[in-house]
C-alpha cells in the first residue's frame, strides 16, 4: 500500500459527524499502514487557536491556521484528516487553493438531524440565547458547492462514509491498495 500526502478536510454543522467519521477513517488508515495526522477544530481551539472567538474574523483566522498546519505535513507525505465546521466557503476555498492537494468531505446532516442529536447541548444553549453566533442557528453555514466526497449521515453509516472517503482518496490517485 502507497499513498501521497494529501489534506482531507471535513466540513459540516456541528453534530453532523464528522470527528466520529474522522476517528474511524483515522482507524481504517492506520491499519493500511499510512503515516496520518488528526486536525480537530475542538482541539485545535484548545491549543493552536485558544482566545479565538467565534466571530467571522476569528473563524477564519482559525480556518486559516489549521490550512497552514495541514499544508505543511501534506506537503511532507502524510494524510492530514481535519475535522472543523469551517462555515465559510472562500476561506475554505483559499485554503485548498494553497494546499493544493486537497479533497473536501462535506457531512451533510441536515440541521434538524443534527439539532436532534445535540451532542455537546450546545443547540438547546443557542436556541435559548445563551451561546450567539451559533452555526445553523443564528450564523450560517455556506455548504460547498462541489466537495469531492458528501456523507450524509442521516442515511450512510459510518463505515459508509469511511469507504467513501477511501474511494475518493484511490480514485484520486492519492491511495493505491494492494490487491490481496
Ligand atoms: P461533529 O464532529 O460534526 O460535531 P460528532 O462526530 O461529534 O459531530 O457527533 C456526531 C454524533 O452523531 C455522534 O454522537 C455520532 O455517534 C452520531 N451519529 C449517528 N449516526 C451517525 C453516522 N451515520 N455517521 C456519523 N455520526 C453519526
Amino acid at each position: 500500500m502507497q499513498h501521497r500526502g494529501v489534506t482531507v478536510w471535513l466540513t459540516g454543522l456541528s453534530g453532523a459527524g464528522k470527528t466520529t467519521i474522522c476517528q474511524a477513517l483515522e482507524q481504517e488508515l492506520q491499519t493500511l499502514g499510512c503515516k496520518l495526522e488528526v486536525l480537530d477544530g475542538d482541539v485545535v481551539r484548545e491549543n493552536l487557536s485558544k482566545g479565538l472567538t467565534f466571530s467571522q474574523e476569528d473563524r477564519d483566522i482559525n480556518v486559516r491556521r489549521i490550512g497552514f498546519v495541514a499544508h505543511l505535513l501534506s506537503r511532507n507525505g502524510v494524510i492530514v484528516l481535519v475535522s472543523a465546521i469551517s462555515p465559510y466557503r472562500a476561506v475554505r476555498d483559499e485554503v485548498r487553493q494553497q494546499i493544493g492537494d486537497f479533497l473536501e468531505v462535506h457531512v451533510s446532516t441536515p440541521l434538524s438531524v443534527c439539532e436532534q442529536r445535540d451532542v455537546k447541548g450546545l443547540y438547546q444553549r443557542a436556541r435559548s440565547g445563551e451561546i450567539k453566533g451559533f452555526t445553523g442557528i443564528d450564523d450560517p453555514y455556506e455548504a460547498p458547492l462541489a466537495p469531492e466526497v458528501t456523507c450524509p449521515t442521516h442515511e450512510d453509516t459510518v463505515a459508509e462514509s469511511v469507504q467513501k472517503i477511501i474511494q475518493a482518496l484511490v480514485a484520486a490517485g492519492y491511495l493505491e491498495l494492494a490487491i490481496a
